[in-house]
C-alpha cells in the first residue's frame, strides 16, 4: 500500500461536484485514491432543472439522486461511500420551522462520527476535505458535516475511542475547501464586462465586504487543477435534478476560469505532519 489517499467529506450528493470536484479528479487522475463520503441521500433536495421536475421524478427522488451520485462519481473517477442519513433540507421562512424528524443535523453526533470513524479507518485517508465552521454554506447539513468531520478527525487515531470499529489512524492532515471567493467572481464579473455583458455574479458582489472574502484571510493552499475543470462539470451536470444546465453556474467560459482561475482553494485546518504555508498541494509533507 503505497498510494496517497485522499478522501472527500460532503454533506449532499451534487456537494462532491460543485466544491472541491478538479481537485479530486486530479488527484484520481494522477494515481491518488480519492474517496467521496456523502453524508446524506440529498432526498430532501430541490429540483432545480426545469426539464427533470417530473412527477416520476418526484416519486422517486432517493434512487434518482442515488443514479446521479454513481454517474458523478464515474466521471471524477474516484471512489464513493454513502454514510447513510437523511437530508435535513434547508428550513426556511420566519421563524424557522423545526427540522423534520430523524433527519441528518438532529441525530445525536456520536452516530455519524462511528460511522464516518469506520470508513476512515478501512480507507486509511492520509488527507481529508470538509467544511469551515460555517459550513460554507448556512445548510444544517453542512454545519454538521463540518462538527462530524472534525470529531472523526480526532477519534478515528484515538484507540479509546470506537474500539469495535477498526484499528486507530492518523490522518496527517484536514482541509476546508473554500470554493466560494469573492475575488474569483470579481475577476469573471470583469471579464463579462469586457464583451458589454452583465455576468452573472452582480447581486452577490454588491453585498460582499471584499474584507470578508475567505480569499483574503483563510486560504492556505491553491491546487492548480484548470485541465479537470470540464470533468467537474460534467460531474456536476450528471446531478440532473439539481442542476440547471442553463443556469449562472455554467455561463463563464471554462476558458475564462482556465485562464483567470486555474485553481482550487483550501485552508490547512489541522495537521499532524509539519508544513510551510502557503502550499500548492494538499499531500505535501505526507510521508507514505
Ligand atoms: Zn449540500
Amino acid at each position: 500500500m503505497s498510494e496517497l489517499r485522499l478522501m472527500a467529506v460532503h454533506a449532499h450528493p451534487d456537494d462532491e461536484s460543485s466544491k472541491g470536484a478538479a481537485t479530486t479528479a486530479k488527484y484520481a487522475a494522477n494515481g491518488a485514491r480519492v474517496m467521496v463520503v456523502t453524508l446524506t441521500g440529498g432526498e430532501r433536495g430541490d429540483i432545480l432543472n426545469p426539464a427533470m421536475d417530473l412527477p416520476e421524478v418526484h416519486g422517486r427522488i432517493h434512487e434518482v439522486r442515488r443514479d446521479e451520485m454513481a454517474k458523478a462519481a464515474k466521471i471524477l473517477g474516484v471512489e464513493h461511500h454513502w454514510l447513510g442519513f437523511v437530508d435535513s433540507g434547508l428550513p426556511e421562512g420566519d421563524p424557522l420551522p423545526p427540522l423534520p424528524d430523524g433527519c441528518f443535523a438532529v441525530v445525536p453526533i456520536d452516530e455519524p462520527v462511528r460511522r464516518l470513524v469506520r470508513v476512515i479507518r478501512e480507507f486509511r485517508p492520509h488527507v481529508i476535505t470538509t467544511y469551515d465552521e460555517n459550513g460554507g454554506y448556512p445548510h444544517p447539513d453542512h454545519i454538521r458535516c463540518h462538527q462530524v468531520s472534525m470529531a472523526a478527525y480526532e477519534a478515528a487515531a484515538d484507540h479509546v475511542q470506537f474500539p469495535d470499529e477498526g484499528d486507530p489512524w492518523s490522518i496527517s492532515k484536514l482541509y476546508y475547501g473554500h470554493g466560494f471567493l469573492r475575488r474569483r467572481m470579481q475577476l469573471l464579473q470583469d471579464e463579462f464586462a469586457k464583451y458589454g455583458e452583465v455576468g452573472p455574479f452582480e447581486k452577490w458582489l454588491q453585498h460582499w465586504d471584499p474584507e470578508h472574502d475567505p480569499f483574503a484571510n483563510r486560504v492556505t493552499t491553491r491546487v492548480e487543477c484548470a485541465d479537470f475543470f470540464e470533468q467537474r462539470d460534467q460531474a456536476l451536470l450528471a446531478h440532473a435534478t439539481q442542476i440547471d444546465p442553463n443556469g449562472d453556474f455554467f455561463r463563464a467560459p471554462i476558458e475564462w476560469q482556465q485562464r483567470l482561475w486555474p485553481t482550487e482553494e483550501y485552508e490547512l485546518a489541522r495537521s499532524r505532519v509539519p508544513v510551510t504555508l502557503p502550499e500548492t498541494d494538499l499531500f505535501t509533507g505526507v510521508s507514505l
